[in-house]
């Protein structure tokens, strides 16, 4: 079973003369196949503590713990060699804009992110596993039939989707997803939220999402919401 502990974290960054407290003493935990969202104003800490869970900053204290059925990380406490290795193996990042890389196709967009970090020659056995499994997630997103499109043939919606099987295939233990619905109308927000609660169901990963869009809050594990680097549980796995 996986479990993400977010353990009295603080993070702080450099203000002027001072520091800015984006953290303050943040706790929070979710389990594989499970989604904490998380909700709160602009400015609250929201994506900095993504950005953190993700490995993406260090914290100034505090623990991120990542255990799954074949270890135990703290991400807060590794250096940057090991976190990006970490990154590679374990963690799925959406954000809210896809960032797609405009000369590839949809199916090119997932196997670039396969081949990162492996040598620049890739057994034709291995291509063929990732090429399948590619197109696998591209079908399971609903985008079967795109999988030959680059970014500008695709729709924002469905770059979104994109973007979020790309984010699945290194069959990631954590999940972190920022905004995915802000540059989507109502429709394809549902319909890619909908998405995220089959996906994250189907690969057991724990999620953490940050989202402002309310109607669907009722379907995940948990709700958080950060005030001033402050987070509270509005209401917790064990209530739900
Ligand atoms: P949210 O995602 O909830 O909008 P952020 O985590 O982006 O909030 O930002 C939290 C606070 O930290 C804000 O005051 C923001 O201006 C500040 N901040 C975010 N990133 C940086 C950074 N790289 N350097 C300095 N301040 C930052
Ligand atoms: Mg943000």
């Amino acid at each position: 079973m996986t479990t993400l502990t977010v353990d009295d974290v603080t993070l702080t960054y450099p203000d002027g003369g001072g520091r800015l407290t984006a953290l303050n003493r943040v706790n929070l935990t979710v389990g594989g196949g499970e989604i904490a969202a998380i909700t709160g104003p602009s400015g609250s800490g929201k994506s900095s503590l993504l950005a953190t869970v993700a490995t993406l900053i260090r914290p100034d204290s505090g623990h991120v713990r990542l255990e799954t059925p074949d270890r135990a990380v703290d991400l807060a406490a590794l250096s940057r060699r090991e976190a990006a290795s970490v990154r590679r193996s374990d963690i799925g990042i959406v954000f809210q804009q896809p960032n797609l890389i405009p000369a590839l196709t949809a199916v090119e967009q997932l196997e670039a992110m396969s081949h990162l970090g492996q040598s620049w020659f890739t057994a034709p056995g291995v291509r063929r596993r990732t090429h399948t499994k590619a197109r696998e997630l591209l079908a399971a997103v609903g985008l079967a039939e795109q999988h030959g499109k680059r970014p500008a043939q695709l729709s924002g919606g469905q770059r979104q989707r994109v973007n979020i099987a790309r984010a699945l295939m290194n069959d990631p233990a954590l999940l972190v997803i920022d905004e995915p619905t802000s540059a989507l109308d109502t429709e394809r927000g549902s319909a890619v939220i909908d998405l995220i609660l089959d996906v994250v169901r189907a690969h057991h990963a724990a999620t953490l999402l940050v989202t402002h869009d309310r109607t669907h809050l009722h379907q995940m594990t948990s709700v958080y919401t950060m005030t001033d680097g402050v987070l509270t549980p509005s209401r917790t796995a064990a209530a739900a």
